[in-house]
């Protein structure tokens, strides 16, 4: 694919790219430091509640994980609602899980009411069961979704065959609440709205150094230095040195993603009411479509260089094993990302210092946290308590043997890949 591109969405996104150039003369109340879904969803929601915002990204908007991500708008966590209750204590896991679960709603009404252009189909996502224990475990999420009150669906294998045009699933939960859109779309259009609320924005500034002086922090970026009371690192997957010990905190995996040209969708059955889907599997895939009719799978893994046909193969084989009768398919964009995944499957948040926050870890799951992190920082930051934070804040705690870990992925990943490519 075009190197100026790093994605398909890149490409593809009807909102215009922003590219900011940086203004040293004023001082801010809060610097962000990224610009994907959590910087510019807190330099939206902050504008709106009046404090002067201003976010660094140190190469285009979401050139991170909100630019290259599959698009799937999925309520919740990474981790079926009765493992969070056990994981964070009945009162947190129930609160958060109520206000992921409104999430999606949240996010298509601002598309809405902002006339963001970004594919937005919300009818739904599909968890597919790859297996027969795949299933179970759907039926134990379902239950649980169930007894929440949450609008999901148990479907049967035909039901599941009808819904996505492929007879290779056992079953599969719909979830009703979530859908599917264009993420650079959606991230351009949060940086338009931010802008429109009076946030400043400044791109290809890659902040080298934070020190604190005289109770204001000093943000550092070749020779120049910026001053704010407060600030959000929203780095994510993309953190880098700025802050040390924080990129121990997490494993950082590749998830890669792959476009087909539009293929015809008189002549074939996929995805026929357009739900996103991802599958059970341990090394899970992924498939849509957008709203041209090109198909995008994906896995867990990258585009390794030197052997970018045997992703291609890949996604061949595989949409072949779906939908035996596609005929010709032909690869319009090859690209992926990091995520970063904690041991315990939950997002976090550390106060590194005095007015300096992070939020981290989304496991995979960014569009609807880091929209809401943007929220909730806002309010944060204008006076609403920390114990009302979503997760109580926590101490950095490095992963044991991240690298070994993170080595050792990034080889299943491949061997995977290249397994199922034959
Ligand atoms: C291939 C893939 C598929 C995914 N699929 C989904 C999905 O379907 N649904 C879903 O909800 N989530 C999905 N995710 C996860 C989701 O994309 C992320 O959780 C989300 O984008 C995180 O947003 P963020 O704003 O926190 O961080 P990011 O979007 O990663 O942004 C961090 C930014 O910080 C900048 N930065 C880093 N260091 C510095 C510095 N020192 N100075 C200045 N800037 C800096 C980076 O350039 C980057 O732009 C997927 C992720 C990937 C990679």
């Amino acid at each position: 694919m075009e190197e100026k591109y790093i994605s398909l969405w890149d490409k593809s996104a009807e909102e215009n790219d922003y590219a900011g150039h940086v203004e040293t003369t004023r001082d801010a109340d809060v610097i962000v430091v990224g610009g994907g879904f959590t910087g510019l969803s807190t330099a939206y929601h902050g504008a709106k509640l009046g404090l002067d915002i201003h976010v660094l990204e140190a190469n285009k908007i979401g050139y991170g994980g909100s630019g290259r991500n599959t698009g799937l708008v999925n309520a919740g966590l990474w981790l079926p609602p009765q493992d969070v209750n056990k994981k964070l204590g009945t009162e947190t896991g129930a609160s958060l899980i109520e206000t992921l679960g409104k999430m999606p709603e949240y996010v298509f009404s601002l598309i809405e009411k902002h006339q963001i252009q970004c594919e937005a189909t919300q009818n739904g996502t599909i968890h597919a069961a790859h297996s027969l224990t795949g299933l179970k475990n759907l039926e134990a999420r379902a239950q649980e979704w169930q007894r929440l009150g949450a609008p999901v669906e148990l479907l049967t294998a035909k039901e599941t065959e009808s819904k996505t045009g492929t007879k290779r699933f056992y079953g599969g939960l719909l979830d009703n609440r979530a859908g599917t859109i264009n993420p650079m779309g959606y991230v351009r259009g949060l940086a338009r709205i931010a802008l429109a609320a009076g946030a400043r924005i400044s791109t290809g500034i890659h902040v080298e150094k934070l020190a604190r002086e005289n109770g204001l922090w000093q943000v550092q970026f070749g020779e120049q230095i910026l001053r704010a009371k407060t600030i959000i690192l929203a780095t994510n997957a993309y953190t880098d040195n700025l802050w040390p010990g924080l990129k121990q905190t997490f494993t950082k995996i590749n998830y890669f993603n792959i476009a087909t040209t539009p293929i015809n969708e008189k002549l074939y059955s996929v995805l026929p009411e357009g739900h996103g889907l991802w599958d059970t599997g341990k090394i899970m895939f992924s498939l849509r479509k957008d709203i041209h009719g090109r198909l995008v799978i994906g896995s867990m893994g990258s585009i390794v260089k030197g052997m970018e046909k045997m992703s291609e193969r890949w996604a061949v084989r595989n949409l072949r094993r779906l939908y035996p009768e596609l005929g010709e398919i032909n690869i319009e964009n090859a690209w992926h990302g990091n995520i970063a995944m904690t041991p315990n499957h939950l997002f976090r948040i550390h106060k590194l210092a005095d007015n300096l926050y992070t939020p981290i870890g989304y496991n995979g799951r960014g569009i609807t946290t880091g929209t809401m992190f943007g929220k909730v920082f806002a309010e944060l930051l204008t006076g609403k308590e920390e114990a009302k934070l979503p997760v109580p804040i926590t101490p950095l705690s490095p992963v044991k043997g991240r690298l070994l870990k993170q080595n050792l992925m990034h080889l299943a990943f491949t061997v995977n890949q290249f397994v199922k490519s034959l």
